[in-house]
């Protein structure tokens, strides 16, 4: 499989890669990812107690789950990979 590839300033190779998953299981749903990200990327969800999506006007929020809302924007600036880079799965964009 091919990937999308570019050049740094310099000449190197470089290969982007953007953000397609976030690991539910160990994300401390911290919120700093979704204020970190100026690309409108991430969003909080609210889940009700027993880890089902809900709606943001229900009142039976128990917790707020990072989310990818809008994947097509990531520009792979690594903003969020600089706060924690051990749940987010990153992948390059295929050519
Ligand atoms: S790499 Fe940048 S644009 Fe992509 S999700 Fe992270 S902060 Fe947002």
């Amino acid at each position: 499989m091919s990937v999308l590839t570019g050049l740094t300033k310099s000449g190197s190779a470089w290969k982007p890669k953007f953000m397609t998953n976030i690991d539910q299981d160990v994300c401390l749903n911290c919120s700093r990812f979704a204020q970190i990200c100026d690309r409108d990327v991430l969003n909080l969800q609210p889940m009700n107690k027993f880890g089902e999506f809900i709606d943001e006007d229900d009142d039976k929020i128990k917790l707020q789950a990072m989310t990818i809302a809008n994947p097509e924007n990531c520009a792979d600036c690594q903003a969020c990979v600089s706060i924690w880079d051990k749940f987010p799965t990153y992948v390059p964009l295929p050519a």
